[in-house]
C-alpha cells in the first residue's frame, strides 16, 4: 500500500541521510589533521592566449589525498573546510606556496606568468585576509602583479563597502583580481563594475557546445563586448574541444582555459611548459 511505501522510502531516506552524515563527519576528521600531515597539494592549469596558444597564466589547484579517503576531489572537501573553518588555514597554504612555486620558477629564468589562487568566502571574510595575503608576498617575495585572487559574484556582493575597500587596498598593493564562474551568480556588468578588478572568467557552462549554442552565443559575446568596454580581460573556462577553441578565436574573448590545452599538472610539468612557452596538448 501507499502507506507501506511510504513508511518504506521514510526509512531508505534515513538510511541515506545516516550515510550522508557518517561520510560527512569522516570527511571532517580526516580534514582536521590533514595540514598537519602534509597531505594538501597543488597543482597548476594554464591560461592561453588566442593568437598562439601563448601561456598567459597558470591557476593552483588545491588536492587532497588522505590515507584513509584516498584523493578527495575539492568539490567534495571544500565545502566542509568552508563549514567548519578549516579552509582559512587550508586557504592560507595555498596562496603561500603558489607564492612560493612561482618565485621559484621566476627564480629558474622560466617565463614569468602570473598565479592565480581561488578564494573561498569565508577566507574572504575573515579580518586578516589582507594581512595573509601580504605575507604570502613578502615570505615568498613574489612580485605582487604576479598573484591573481579567484574571486566568486556571491563573495563580493555580501558587503559591497567592505568587498571595495578591501579590493582597493589589494589593488594598491598591485595584486590582480577574477572573477570566477562569471555568469552562475545573480549579478550583472553594471555591479560588477563598482569593483576594482583586473579580469572575468566565464563559467565553462557557457562555453560547453559554444560553436552550435546561439543562446550562448549571444550571451558569451554581450558578456566579451561589455568587458572589453570596461577594459576587462575575459577567460573562457573549460574549453574541451577544437570547435569550442576556434569559435572563442573568432569571439571578442581573450583567454582560453580548459582541458583542450591542458589539464592541471603538477608543478614539473608546468615547469616544462614554462620553459617551451607553449602548452603541450594533452
Ligand atoms: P574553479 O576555480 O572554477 O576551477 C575549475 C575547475 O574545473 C577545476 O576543477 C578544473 O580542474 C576543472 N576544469 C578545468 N578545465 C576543465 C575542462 O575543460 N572541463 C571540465 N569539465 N573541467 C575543467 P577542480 O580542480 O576539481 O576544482 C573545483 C573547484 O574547487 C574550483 O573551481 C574551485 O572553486 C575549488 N577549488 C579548487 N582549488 C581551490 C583552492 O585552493 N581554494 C578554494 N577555496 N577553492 C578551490
Ligand atoms: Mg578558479
Ligand atoms: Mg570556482
Ligand atoms: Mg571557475
Amino acid at each position: 500500500t501507499a502507506k507501506e511505501r511510504g513508511k518504506n522510502n521514510f526509512s531508505v531516506y534515513n538510511r541515506e541521510m545516516a550515510a550522508l552524515s557518517l561520510e560527512k563527519m569522516d570527511l571532517d576528521t580526516q580534514l582536521r589533521g590533514a595540514l598537519e600531515r602534509n597531505e594538501f597539494s597543488l597543482l597548476y592549469q594554464p591560461k592561453v592566449g588566442l593568437q598562439r596558444d601563448v601561456i598567459t597564466g597558470v591557476e593552483a589547484l588545491l588536492r587532497w589525498e588522505n590515507q584513509k579517503l584516498g584523493f578527495v576531489s575539492p568539490m567534495r572537501f571544500i565545502p566542509i573546510a568552508e563549514e567548519n573553518g578549516l579552509i582559512v588555514p587550508i586557504g592560507r597554504w595555498v596562496m603561500e606556496t603558489a607564492c612560493r612555486q612561482t618565485k621559484e620558477w621566476q627564480k629558474l629564468g622560466l617565463e614569468v606568468v602570473p598565479v592565480a589562487v581561488n578564494v573561498s568566502p569565508r577566507q574572504f571574510l575573515e579580518p586578516d585576509f589582507y594581512d595573509d595575503v601580504l605575507n604570502a608576498l613578502n615570505s615568498s617575495g613574489l612580485d605582487p602583479s604576479l598573484l591573481e585572487l579567484e574571486l566568486t559574484e556571491g563573495m563580493i556582493m555580501s558587503d559591497i563597502e567592505r568587498t571595495v575597500a578591501l579590493l582597493t587596498a589589494l589593488k594598491d598593493l598591485g595584486v590582480r583580481v577574477a572573477i570566477d564562474d562569471f555568469g552562475t551568480g545573480y549579478s550583472s556588468l553594471a555591479q560588477i563594475r563598482r569593483f576594482p578588478i583586473d579580469t572575468l572568467k566565464v563559467d565553462r557552462s557557457f562555453v560547453r557546445n559554444i560553436h552550435h549554442d546561439t543562446e550562448g552565443q549571444a550571451i558569451t559575446s554581450a558578456i566579451f563586448d561589455m568587458a572589453k568596454n570596461l577594459s576587462l580581460t575575459v577567460v573562457a573556462e573549460g574549453v574541451e574541444t577544437n570547435d569550442e577553441a576556434s569559435y572563442l578565436r573568432s569571439s571578442n574573448c581573450d583567454e582560453m582555459q580548459g582541458y583542450y590545452f591542458s589539464k592541471p599538472v603538477d608543478e614539473k610539468r608546468i615547469a616544462i611548459m614554462l620553459s617551451d612557452h607553449l602548452p603541450r596538448y594533452q
